[in-house]
């Protein structure tokens, strides 16, 4: 399984660079609905990044600079802009990225706003000197300290255009970085928006840069100086990504791709469950690393939860593309379309079960229907590869052991869920489930909490984003040892000498041996020492 799906990661990747890219230098923002051309973004060239990367370190020494207060109040003014003008960014994102306004609103804009008003908040408290008590040396200053890493590279994808990056941006400007970021070519528009929309809520020039264009801009600012990378996409070329930053020994961060079970346990509110993995398969049509692609679901109720699935699917679905109540926009471009529909193809000739479809709206857009099938077998690509589009298939299993080794079944292990009403065994469930994060009764809820880390195990990444740690990660921690002249016996320096060996195995004794007895000894022999050195006949 694990070779099946690396493999498709890796052809995935490749057919879906390009032709939004024109000869002439630029990228077209298209609608994916339509077709239309909405802007033509002039492509960075890919020597240019390394003088960006520069001036924003110039940038960066100004920004690192300033008080925390007046990094707080900076970000927190874009935050402002971002909720002043939440329906026409929205609109913007939608009509670029091919999701809905209210796709936009809830999984873009919602979880951006909240991370950098989060982030400024916290980063005074979180990169804070933080203590850190010796038991060998009690009176020593010991402590770590913090700053900003420099510049920070970081890129992203285009299935979620906004949030995306703002979940990198977020904390390191907050923690006094400049950051240069790379935009996907499929969603360069909104890279130009978040640009406009910082300049516009008056941050300060530079600290905050876009360069545009494919993977050789990418490349390019993976080798360009930055003093680390934050990159969101495929294992595929996360593993470049990697690659090139080890010849710098650049930090990277990688976010990769998903294949995320969902587990239903007999006693789960199943009614429940339907819809949370309704929407944990279905939402942004698919295109989150973090969709459900896999439901296993215990044999005892698995008619009924399919049943439910599917009538609550009928009920609540439309992709009506004039509808504004649409649940569903188009795919972002027409190769990812390609994919999920080749994928669904193979898997309908090879015999799934096809439990519904959706109508897909007779025009011009890149569409592929969300669909619900089982009877999946491993011949077919559906069942190891990331899809990364609207299918949800339903695997029968009997016992829990069984249901946790299938989850791990695979080279992914980003997110995976439980649904149960039997808490306790849902949580030693969730302990065993290879998974960078686990969620019980809920699926994909955790990526707009700015406090939960974030990322995966195996091909799904490296390091984890958001929560304080994001903050620490990028700052360069420095430790710092202060001798206050307190403890005078100094046995470490010279002269060595018989009585300070001794009184150093008497150390070892004192604060290691299992007996009590003979550490209390050990203790009363060192005090002396300890407390009024060594005698200069010792
Ligand atoms: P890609 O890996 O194709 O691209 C990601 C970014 O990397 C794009 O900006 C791309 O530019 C750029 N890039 C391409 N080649 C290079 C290179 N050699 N060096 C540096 N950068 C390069 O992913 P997609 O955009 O197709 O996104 C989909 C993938 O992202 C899925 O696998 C999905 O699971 C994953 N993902 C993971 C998330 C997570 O949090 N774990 C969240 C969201 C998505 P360009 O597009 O212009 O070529």
């Amino acid at each position: 399984m694990s070779q099946a799906g690396t493999a498709q990661t890796e052809k995935g990747a490749a057919k879906r660079r390009c032709p939004v890219i024109t000869e002439d230098g630029f990228i077209l923002s298209l609608n994916p609905r339509t077709g239309e051309t909405l802007k033509k973004i002039p492509i960075t060239p890919a020597e240019d990044v390394k003088k960006i990367v520069e001036e924003a370190r110039e940038a960066q020494k100004h920004w690192a600079a300033m008080s925390f207060s007046d990094r707080e109040r900076a970000l927190k003014k874009v935050s402002q802009y971002f909720l002043d003008n939440m329906d026409a960014i929205a609109e913007e994102i939608a009509q670029e990225n091919g999701k809905t306004v209210y796709e936009a609103v809830l999984m873009e804009l919602l979880g951006a706003i909240d991370f950098i008003t989060w982030f400024a908040g916290r980063a005074k408290k979180a990169l804070k000197d933080r203590k850190v008590p010796l038991h060998l040396m009690p009176t020593a200053r010991s402590y770590l300290t913090y700053k900003p890493v420099g510049v920070v590279g970081v890129i992203a994808p285009w299935n979620y255009p906004l949030i995306t990056p703002i979940s990198d941006i977020a904390p390191a400007l907050a923690a006094g970085n400049a950051v240069v970021f790379k935009p996907s070519e499929f969603s360069s528009g909104v890279g130009q928006l978040i640009e406009r929309c910082f300049k516009e809520a008056g941050f300060p020039a530079g600290v905050l840069r876009a360069v545009y264009g494919g993977g050789d801009v990418g490349a390019a600012l993976v080798s360009s100086g930055v003093d680390h990378i934050g990159f969101t996409g495929s294992t595929a070329t996360g593993k470049k990504v990697m690659e090139t930053a080890s010849k710098s020994l650049t930090p990277v961060t990688l976010e990769l791709g998903g294949k995320d079970p969902a587990i239903v346990m007999p006693d789960a509110d199943l009614d429940e469950a339907a819809q949370g993995i309704l929407w944990g398969g279905f939402s942004n049509m698919g295109q989150t690393c973090a969709s459900v692609e896999r439901v296993y679901v215990h044999e005892g109720v698995y008619n009924a939860f399919r049943d439910k699935l599917v009538a609550q699917a009928k009920e609540h679905l439309n992709m009506e593309a004039s509808n504004p109540e649409s649940q569903f926009g188009s795919m972002n471009n027409e190769l990812q379309a390609a994919l999920v529909n080749n994928q669904l193809k193979d898997a309908e000739e090879k015999g799934a079960n096809i439990l519904f479809r959706l109508e897909t709206p007779d025009n011009e857009g890149h569409y592929s229907a969300p669909t619900i099938i089982d009877g999946v077998t491993e011949e077919m690509e559906v069942f190891s590869a990331e899809t990364f589009g609207p299918i949800i298939p339903l695997y029968p299993f009997s016992t829990a052991d069984e249901a946790v080794k299938k989850a791990n079944d695979s080279p992914y292990g980003l997110t995976a869920s439980i649904w149960t009403k039997n808490y306790n065994r849902g949580e030693m469930i969730a302990r065993s489930l290879h998974a960078g994060v686990v969620t019980i009764n809920d699926h994909m809820i955790t990526p707009g909490f700015a406090e939960a880390p974030w990322g995966g195990v195996k091909d799904s990444g490296i390091g984890r984003i958001k929560s304080e740690d994001a903050l620490r990660g990028f700052s360069e921690v420095k430790y710092i040892y202060h001798d206050r002249g307190m403890m005078p016996h100094k046995a470490w320096r010279y002269p060595y000498n018989k009585a300070k060996l001794a009184f150093l195995k008497d150390m070892a004794i004192a604060n290691n041996d299992m007996s009590l007895v003979n550490r209390a000894k050990a203790y009363m022999r060192v005090l002396p020492q300890f407390l009024f050195g060594f005698k200069k006949q010792d």
